[in-house]
């Protein structure tokens, strides 16, 4: 990523302030993750959804049982650790599957989002998921948030950063909720559409405004 050297304002924690949960949102390659780090940098915590997730599912005994019980013992490699490639292929085209995955992880994933909460100060909080409207998450924030940008914008930025090709960058976002969705869906909208300047610049007018 490319070096900005804009100021940034930062706000000091609160320890007496309830915080609100701002849920931040955006289809593959939109630049969800990167605006996630320059709120972090105005002194706002975020929590990774997908991220814990991946960690979770490695660290709960009883979640590893269920996923077993359900994707099979090649779910996870003789080591232990959760096999992501496996998985993904075994849920990429079966809907059923794929929901009683998640059924079994997103409630974990809920706790310890909960359980994080609890620990926070700012009186904002930021939680970073792929699924926020999907998943109707929204409903249980006070704010959402929406990175967009054009989808050959996105796929281009998911190929260089991956090495993925056009048409696995497409398969993904064929599955996702289309933007035009989520822009009506959402409470405050970044267009992702240019650079990091302006990016950063469309994040810290947006948070500040934020109530
Ligand atoms: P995913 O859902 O696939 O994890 P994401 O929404 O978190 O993606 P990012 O990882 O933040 O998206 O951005 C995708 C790629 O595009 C990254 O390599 C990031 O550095 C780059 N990028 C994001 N926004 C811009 C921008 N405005 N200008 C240049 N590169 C950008």
């Amino acid at each position: 990523m490319e070096e900005l050297h804009s100021e940034t304002q930062k706000v000091e924690p609160d320890p007496l302030s309830t915080s609100k949960i701002i849920g931040l949102t955006g289809g593959i390659g939109s630049g969800k993750s990167t605006v996630a780090k320059f709120i972090e940098e105005c002194g706002f915590p975020v929590y990774y959804s997908d991220d814990r997730a991946k960690t979770i599912v490695n660290e709960n005994d009883d979640l590893k049982i269920k996923i077993k019980e359900l994707i099979g013992e090649k779910a996870y490699t003789e080591n232990g650790v959760y096999d992501r490639k496996f998985v993904a292929e075994k849920v990429f085209n079966n809907k059923d599957l794929l929901h009683s995955l998640n059924e079994i992880i997103h409630p974990a994933v809920r706790i310890d989002f909960e359980n994080w909460v609890k620990k926070q100060t700012q009186y904002l909080v930021f939680k970073e998921t792929a699924l926020l409207f999907e998943l109707r998450l929204n409903k249980e924030c006070y704010k959402s948030l929406l990175v967009t940008a054009e989808d050959n914008i996105r796929a281009k930025r998911v190929m260089d950063r991956d090495g993925k090709t056009y048409r696995e960058v497409e398969a993904v976002m064929e599955k996702q909720m289309p933007e035009k969705d989520k822009i009506k869906l959402a409470d405050y909208i970044i267009y992702n559409n240019t650079n990091l300047e302006d990016l950063k610049e469309q994040t810290e007018k947006i948070i500040f405004e934020i109530e």
